[in-house]
């Protein structure tokens, strides 16, 4: 068996990233700073490197990836290409002369070509005094220069360049298994994609959609997030006569509260790409969840991701469902009306 090769592993993980970002080169509308935020295993380093040969290959094919085989994409592969820095901590941190030699990178315009691309592999690993002296090449770029900053946990990234970097979310794989099972268990389209991000098992995605509990959940929450993208004060009556009844039990709050999570994060990820809309969580309120992309900053829809994120340890902490659930929709509608 021949090895799968870049491309491809590519394309079976992140078939729509990478179509996404091989369009923006295409349309020479590539931004300059990205954040790669993917789990091991989602593929984020294969993409950045995809990115790096797409940048400079001297073949691309007739669907626009690059070849893999001319010498470019060669030396790319093999990283020994000088106009394509990449970072790799060795260790818990990554070191002063590793940054050091970041920053003389970025200030030397390209070798060969007039284009320049950095990879920095587990940001989070920077210290906060090397990554603030990176914001500058950032903010500046010299020339035609792509950084892609690449991490596991979004969560552990200074918000300075969380604001200046577009933000990419890789999603977790889910694994064919799951994906056949759910389509021959006959559960609709509309909600396999919310399933696949709720569980992993198919047991218990079974048991989810048992009496119709998700799709009344995904209905409820749907209508709640759009009360609360409107500023209504009417997604408080939500709260209470539409998703408490369908925390019974502390499990089914638990994924209650991670509806919640993936209703927002339908947003997040529109704010950096067209996603079709049977790639949604919530489908139902695409068009809701694809204006609120438009309309929030990326500061307000962090710290909004945040608060939604940090209900499940309210709820591990033995706090009210109610209570939790109301706070948020309170710090949301107050996150929404700046
Ligand atoms: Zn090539």
């Amino acid at each position: 068996m021949t090895e799968e090769s870049l491309v491809a592993t590519t394309q079976r993980l992140q078939p729509q990233l990478l179509h996404h970002f091989m369009t923006l080169i295409t349309e020479n509308r590539l931004a300059h700073a990205y954040l790669f935020n993917g789990a091991d295993g989602t593929g984020r380093q294969q993409l950045a490197q995809v990115i790096a040969m797409r940048l400079f290959c001297q073949n691309v094919t007739a669907d626009g990836l690059p070849c893999g085989q001319c010498s470019e994409c060669q030396r790319i592969m093999a990283g020994d290409h000088p106009d394509v820095v990449t970072v790799i901590p060795d260790g818990q941190r990554i070191k002063v002369d590793q940054v050091r030699y970041l920053k003389s990178e970025f200030t030397k315009s390209a070798v060969e070509g007039n284009q320049k691309i950095f990879i920095v592999d587990q940001v989070e690993r920077m210290t906060t005094g090397a990554a603030n002296s990176l914001l500058k090449f950032i903010e500046e770029p010299v020339g035609n220069t792509v950084a892609l900053l690449l991490t596991a946990n979004k969560n552990l990234i200074l918000p300075t360049i969380l604001s200046r970097t577009q933000i990419v979310d890789f999603l977790r794989v889910a694994p064919s298994a799951l994906a056949d099972a759910l389509a021959a268990a006959g559960i609709a389209p509309s909600q396999r994609h919310l399933l696949a991000t709720l569980t992993e098992s198919v047991q218990a995605a079974k048991a989810l959609t048992a009496e119709d509990w998700l799709k009344n959940a995904q209905t409820n929450v749907g209508q709640w997030f759009a009360a609360a993208c409107a500023g209504d004060e009417r997604a408080f009556v939500r709260v209470q006569t539409e998703l408490l009844p369908l925390g019974t039990n502390r499990d089914l709050q638990g994924t209650v509260l991670d509806m919640v999570v993936q209703v927002w994060h339908d947003v997040l990820r529109q704010q950096n790409a067209t996603v079709p809309t049977d790639q949604l969580a919530f489908p139902q309120v695409a068009k809701t969840s694809g204006e609120m992309a438009q309309r929030l900053s990326i500061e307000q829809l962090v710290a909004i991701m945040t608060l939604t994120l940090e209900t499940r340890s309210q709820l591990a902490g033995n706090m009210n469902f109610q209570g939790i659930l109301e706070a948020l929709t309170l710090q949301i509608l107050t996150q929404i009306s700046r």
